[in-house]
Parts: structure tokens; C-alpha cells; sequence
């Protein structure tokens, strides 16, 4: 049986007559761009995450940029982010007219802490941008007194975490202002592409606002100079239903994780991901770190199993930041992840024979026999 690392249509197939339904009547509205529908979902999502606002914009990497550009910082000030993300947490700071500055992670949860963000700290930083990798928050406690401490604004990405829980509060709702993404493959994900601003604060909710409707809350009367950012209803629509299910799909993903801990633990070769004491993991990605993560990979390709590598090269190693002068060695955690971190099929709807398939296919590569 081949084991892709992603297959939505299984989850499409479990919904499939709650879907349609909600998609025929956004069709039959012909409501297409924010309205009703969008604003529904914003207020569900609000009260999901326990925030007060929730801004749909159009994509999670919007969803970082917009409140970059409502920061109104001195054009090329320091934005620190993690150098081991996905690439649109420093793009979105570039593109804001900002420097990204990279900082390491802790490599056992992939996550920055205070203590890396503040080693890269320099006397231009106005912002921080702490990433939840893999569904796991970073230590927003920590992070947050950092910030406070030095005056940061923190803009959490959640893209990868929403519903991740701490006991500082869940993801996206601890910072200023939290982004996410609905991006096909996140937890929450719609039929294309789709972002959003979280924030408790009401003047950033109102900017947040404006600036994905080209900076004015009036048709043609501009404050700000914005974007095109905005949720479409159609994509609403659709996230609207998947929310009803997204505790119930989290918590399929933790179960898994914890079958494959239980399937992989004492393999001679591999790491398995580690969740702080306290958490709520959700587990967008099951992230190893093996050794040979290579072989292991074309291995697992010969057996029919599908794999990821998030993230092969470090941000601050990419072409197009050269010119902000990092070079080999500067991050050594990061760096040293990139070459060892491989992602398993972890989906909801995997199920135990194709899980124990991929656990026993890694027990092979390494040596150890079957599980029982
Ligand atoms: C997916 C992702 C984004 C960007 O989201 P899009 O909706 O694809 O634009 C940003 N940051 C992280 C960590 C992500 O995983």
C-alpha cells in the first residue's frame, strides 16, 4: 500500500456533503469577496482562538505582511525571525521594507526561545517574529518578556499551529497580533489560499482592517496606502464547515504522533520530535532527525511512502538574502537541522496499517527488527 505524506481528499470524502452544501450557497449568493460569509467565519475563529479580532486577509504570508506595514517603523529597521521557517516569514518582512534578521532555533522543538532571539538582537530590532513550528508554540512566556523588556512589537506566525495551546495562551493570541494560514496543507485548510490577523487590540484590528482594502475603511477615501488582501466567501465558506472538525483532526494527529513515538522510540538513528511539558502539539508535520536522512528518504520512496523536508536550506543561507552578508557556520543549529530533519505522513485520516507501514519501513532502513 503506497502512503503518500498528504492526502486530502480522504478528509474531503468525510465531509464532502457539509462542504458542497456550504459552497452552493455562497455560489447561489453570488457574494464573492469578504461580506457575510467572511464575517461569520471571522467571528467564529475569534472566539475559537478566545480573541477578540480576527482580520481575514488572503494568504498567511499577507497575514505577516499587513501587520509589518501597520507597524510603520522607520523604512529598513531589524525584524528578527528564525532562520529555520518556512521562506515567507522573512520575506514578509522584506517586502516591508525591513531587514530580516535570522536567529537560531532550539533544535530540540525547532523553536525559537528568548535566549536565541535576544543573541541576535541589535540596537536597530523593532519587532520580532517567533514561528510555531510543526504545530508546537515557542515559549511565548519568555519571548514576550524579552519583547517587553525592549520595547518589540511580536507578531507570532501560526501558520503551521492553529489551535496549539500553552499555558500562556493558544497560538496567534499571545503577540500583538498572530497570523495564520489556511493554505491547503495547514491544519485548517481551505480550497486555495487564505490568511488571517488575530489581535486583542482594537486600533490594530481597525488598521489591520484597512490595509487589505487598500488602506481606507471608505470606498475611495485612502488613510494608508494597503493592498488587495482579502478572504474570499467562498474560501470562508469552507473553513467554516472544516472548523467544526479541526479539534477532532488535531487530536487524530496527536494520537498518531504518539503511535509512531511508540513505533520509533529506542531505532538507533533517529530523534523523535519532542513536545514541551504542558502544550497542545498539533502537529502540522512529524518531524525526525535521522541519520543518513538521504538514504533514508530514497529508501522510504522505493517502499511507496511519501516524506518532506522541511526545511533543506536555512533562510539565512538563501540567494536572495546574500546581500545581507551571513555566511556557512553563522547558525549552527539551524544549519545542522536542515541536513538531518525529515517529515512523516501524519494526517488524520493515515490510519494505523499505513502508520505501522512507515514505522516498520524506518525500522528496516536501521536495522531493527519489525515492532510486534
Ligand atoms: C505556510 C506558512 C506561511 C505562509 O502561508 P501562506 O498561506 O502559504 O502564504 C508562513 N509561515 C509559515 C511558518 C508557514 O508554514
Amino acid at each position: 500500500m503506497s502512503v503518500p505524506l498528504l492526502d486530502l481528499t480522504a478528509q474531503y470524502a468525510s465531509i464532502r456533503d457539509e462542504l458542497d452544501e456550504a459552497v452552493a450557497k455562497v455560489v447561489e449568493s453570488q457574494y464573492f469577496v469578504l461580506g457575510p460569509e467572511v464575517e461569520a467565519f471571522e467571528a467564529e475563529m475569534a472566539e475559537y482562538l478566545g480573541v477578540k479580532h480576527a482580520v481575514g486577509c488572503a494568504s498567511g504570508t499577507d497575514a505577516l505582511l499587513l501587520p509589518l506595514m501597520a507597524l510603520e517603523a522607520e523604512p529598513c529597521s531589524d525584524v528578527i525571525v528564525p532562520s529555520f521557517t518556512f521562506f515567507a516569514t522573512a520575506g514578509a518582512v522584506w517586502n516591508a521594507g525591513h531587514r530580516p534578521v535570522f536567529c537560531d532555533v532550539d533544535p530540540e522543538t525547532f523553536n525559537v526561545t528568548a535566549e536565541t532571539l535576544e543573541a541576535a538582537w541589535t540596537d536597530r530590532t523593532v519587532a520580532v517574529v517567533p514561528v510555531h513550528l510543526f504545530g508546537q508554540m515557542a515559549p511565548m512566556d519568555e519571548i514576550m518578556e524579552l519583547a517587553r523588556d525592549r520595547g518589540a512589537f511580536v507578531l507570532e506566525d501560526a501558520a503551521q499551529a492553529i489551535g496549539a495551546d500553552s499555558p500562556d495562551g493558544s497560538a496567534g493570541t499571545v503577540g500583538d497580533v498572530g497570523a495564520l494560514s489556511f493554505f491547503p496543507t495547514k491544519n485548517l485548510g481551505g480550497f486555495g489560499d487564505g490568511g488571517m490577523m488575530v489581535t486583542d487590540d482594537d486600533a490594530w484590528a481597525q488598521k489591520l482592517g484597512k490595509l487589505r482594502v487598500h488602506g481606507g475603511r471608505q470606498m475611495y477615501h485612502h488613510e494608508m496606502v494597503g493592498t488587495n488582501s482579502r478572504l474570499d466567501a467562498l474560501q470562508a465558506a469552507v473553513l467554516r464547515v472544516k472548523l467544526r472538525h479541526l479539534d477532532d483532526w488535531a487530536a487524530q494527529r496527536g494520537e498518531n504522533a504518539c503511535a509512531y513515538h511508540g513505533l520509533l522510540s529506542g531505532v538507533d538513528g533517529v530523534e523523535l520530535p519532542v513536545a514541551r511539558d504542558g502544550v497542545r502539539h498539533v502537529y502540522n508535520q512529524y518531524t525526525l532527525k535521522a541519520d543518513r536522512r538521504d538514504e533514508l528518504r530514497e529508501f522510504l520512496a522505493g517502499e511507496g511512502i511519501g516524506s518532506g523536508v522541511y526545511y533543506p536550506v536555512p533562510l539565512h543561507r538563501q540567494a536572495c538574502f546574500e546581500s545581507l552578508g551571513y555566511q556557512q557556520g553563522d547558525l549552527p543549529g539551524t544549519e545542522a537541522l536542515c541536513d538531518r530533519v525529515i517529515s512523516l505522513p501524519i494526517f488524520p485520516e493515515l490510519g494505523g496499517e499505513r502508520l505501522e507501514q512507515v514505522a516498520d519501513a524506518i525500522r528496516r532502513f536501521y536495522g531493527e527488527p519489525a515492532s510486534e
